[in-house]
């Protein structure tokens, strides 16, 4: 199962790398994935951990399912890898996410920021990178911090039972994170800290 979570832990506060940018004025996040260097790709990732999560898939149709089971090296409590710089020596099927293999990663939720740039499509405004804040990735429910069990830590209960389609969906407070920070009296443009959703 992938785990490429808690990247931006590390690495959200960067800015452009002048080798990569060239002449391109634009935020690294704004430019096209293949320009982008290293320390730029890994500073795309939210953290949110969705990609954690273990999936099961359908033998006959090949559609996916995600589940509430993540990778036992995953931080429940803040949806974050554990170790993510030793993770792959720990975790040897822990996919690492890179530009050419994106089409094959048909699962990334669609909040994901590399499905979202693959697309051409902007980050969103609960992003750290825009809202300034690690935490916004919690605040608009995207994170999976709190609401998922590491796979060891499990019961015995029938697969079905861990099944849920959220890590799959846009949660409403992501869509409505700019009113949701106004409401929590923030500006909702990137100024504000604070929106509980
Ligand atoms: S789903 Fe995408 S943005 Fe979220 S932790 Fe995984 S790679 Fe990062």
């Amino acid at each position: 199962m992938p785990r490429v979570a808690g990247a931006w832990a590390r690495t959200w506060r960067i800015m452009s790398d002048p080798d990569s940018a060239g002449t391109d004025a634009r935020p690294f996040w704004e430019r096209p994935l293949e320009s982008l260097s290293h320390s730029e790709w890994e500073a795309l990732c939210d953290g949110c951990g969705r990609c954690c999560l273990h999936k099961f898939e359908d033998e006959d149709t090949g559609e996916l399912a995600f589940s509430w089971l993540a990778c036992d090296l995953l931080d429940c409590e803040t949806g974050l890898c554990s170790d993510y710089a030793e993770r792959r020596a720990q975790v040897p099927d822990c996919l690492q996410l890179t530009l050419e293999r994106l089409p094959e990663y048909r699962w990334l939720p669609p909040t994901c920021a590399y499905r979202l740039r693959y697309e051409g499509k902007p980050l969103p405004a609960w992003h750290p990178l825009l809202s300034g804040d690690p935490d916004s990735v919690r605040q608009a429910r995207v994170s999976v911090a709190g609401r998922v069990i590491r796979e060891v830590d499990a019961p015995d209960l029938p697969l079905i039972d861990y099944v849920v389609d959220w890590p799959g969906q846009v949660p409403e407070s992501a869509r409505r994170w700019r009113a949701v920070v106004r409401e929590a009296g923030g500006r909702g443009d990137g100024e504000a800290r604070t929106g509980e959703a």
